[in-house]
Order: structure tokens, then C-alpha cells, then sequence
């Protein structure tokens, strides 16, 4: 487990004209990437292949912010994960905005995971409970019906290549963030609950994602926990001052031996 590398994906959300977001990722283009660290950017769907054109020769990876789960058709307004190949090597899916600005469905979401392996993208499935939720101590509640639906009928080798991120909604361009302890239960809870849908290597191997208000401040006691192998930053990756920090500290976070422990109370 070692060799455990740190995942760090900036989600640009609907920032940045395709100009601004080029420019912007020549400046990341030019920065040096730590040994162990994999660094993705999700530029909105217009700047989506300028981008990758030019970040091509880079280290540094794409991600979409979002697609549709049909591979092509009439659906006005979309592009699909086929449409992303070549283009993008991972796709968020579920996103908080996703589920509550466009309110999508569990169902939806599980179709567009599917859609995503099939098209060779790899689905960043985000997860994560809403303030009133956690109030209520339905935390292990909603990851647990996220995840059941959002990974169903998938094998244990394809779990194995996806990227979990837990994001409290909550948490969410807040300035809030999880406490060590909270984050460090969520995270337990995603393996146990991945162990328990496709056994302890699927959720040994799958990664997780820690995200909502991550800021160079508060990114080293996240990176630290076990089981958190990297971020999914939002706000603070529209500038290379507040992102490449984040980066760098991901570079310098000793990876834990991950251990599933079945049995996570709320
Ligand atoms: C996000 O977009 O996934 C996110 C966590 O946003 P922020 O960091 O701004 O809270």
C-alpha cells in the first residue's frame, strides 16, 4: 500500500471563460508536479478539449465536470462520456450541485457511473450528507444509499479503478469544513460499506477523496487521516497561489496502510 498515490483534482465549476481557463492552465502547465501526487483539473465541458490539447504533454490530468448517460442521441444540452474519450481520463459524477441545483437522482447517477466504465472514463462518485442529515445522524445512512445506488452492478475489479469523494454537502463553498474525526468515520464508513457490496480488496483498492472548503490551511489534516488518498478542491483551485499549495502538501503526506473496519456506528 506503499506505493499509494495522492489524487488532487481541482473542479473549476462554471468559472472562467475558455480563454481565462487556458491561460489558467498554462500557469499549472508550468509548475512541477510532486513524485506521488496525480493532479487533475475539471475545466467546464467548452474548454474541456482546448485544454486537453494543450496539457497533453503534461503530467497534469482532465477530469469533466459532468456528462450524460446515453452514448449519443437526442438530448439537448449534453455531451456523453463516449464524446469524452481521449479527452478526459475522469468524469465527477454526482456532484452536490448535480444532485441538488439539478436534482438528480440516485438512479441517474448509477446510470451515468456505468455509462462512464463502459466509455473507459473514470467516475469520481461523490458522496456526502446535507446539514439537516448529519443533524439528524443519518450520515452513515446516506453514504451507505449513495454508494448501494451509485455503484450497483458493477464487478469488484471495476470498483477497484474508481475514485470516491466524500463531501459533506454542508461543507460545500461553506468555509466549513469536516472535523478530523467526522472525516476520518465517513471515510471508514465508504470502504466498509464498498467491502461489504465487493469484499475488502475492491475497498482496499478504490480511492477516496476528501472535499468541501479545502484550503492550503486545513488540506494537511485531511491528507493525514487514513484512508483519505487525496482532495477534490473547489474554490481554491481557481488560483495557482491557493491550489499549488494543496498540491504540494499532498507531495509531502506519507501514505497510511488502509484497514477495513466492518463495523462503523453513527
Ligand atoms: C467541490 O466543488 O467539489 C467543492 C468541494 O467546492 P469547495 O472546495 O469550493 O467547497
Amino acid at each position: 500500500m506503499s506505493g499509494r498515490r495522492k489524487l488532487i483534482i481541482g473542479n473549476w465549476k462554471m468559472h472562467f471563460t475558455v480563454k481565462q481557463a487556458v491561460f489558467f492552465a498554462g500557469k499549472l502547465a508550468a509548475k512541477t508536479i510532486p513524485e506521488g501526487v496525480t493532479v487533475g483539473v475539471a475545466p467546464h465541458s467548452l474548454a474541456l478539449s482546448e485544454i486537453a490539447i494543450m496539457l497533453q504533454k503534461t503530467g497534469l490530468k482532465i477530469s469533466a465536470q459532468n456528462a450524460y448517460f446515453q452514448d449519443e442521441g437526442a438530448y439537448t444540452g449534453e455531451i456523453s462520456m463516449p464524446m469524452l474519450r481521449g479527452i478526459a481520463e475522469y468524469v465527477l459524477v454526482g456532484h452536490s450541485e448535480r444532485r441538488h441545483v439539478f436534482h438528480e437522482s440516485n438512479g441517474l447517477i448509477r446510470s451515468k457511473v456505468a455509462s462512464a466504465m463502459r466509455s473507459g472514463i473514470i467516475p469520481v462518485l461523490c458522496v456526502g450528507e446535507t446539514l439537516v442529515e448529519r443533524q439528524h445522524y443519518h450520515t452513515n445512512q446516506v453514504i451507505s444509499d449513495q454508494l448501494t445506488a451509485g455503484l450497483a452492478n458493477l464487478t469488484a475489479e471495476e470498483i477497484a479503478k474508481i475514485v470516491i469523494a466524500y463531501e459533506p454537502v454542508w461543507a460545500i463553498g461553506t468555509g466549513e469544513f469536516a472535523h478530523p474525526e467526522d472525516l476520518e468515520h465517513a471515510v471508514a464508513k465508504i470502504r466498509a460499506e464498498v467491502s461489504s457490496l465487493y469484499g475488502d480488496e475492491a475497498a482496499s483498492k478504490v480511492k477516496v477523496l476528501d472535499g468541501g472548503s479545502v484550503t492550503n490551511e486545513n488540506a494537511a489534516s485531511s491528507l493525514k487521516i487514513t484512508g483519505v488518498d487525496g482532495l477534490l478542491v473547489g474554490g481554491a483551485s481557481l488560483s495557482v497561489s491557493t491550489f499549488w499549495p494543496i498540491v504540494e502538501l499532498a507531495g509531502k503526506t506519507i501514505p497510511k496502510k488502509i484497514t477495513i473496519n466492518k463495523k462503523i456506528e453513527e
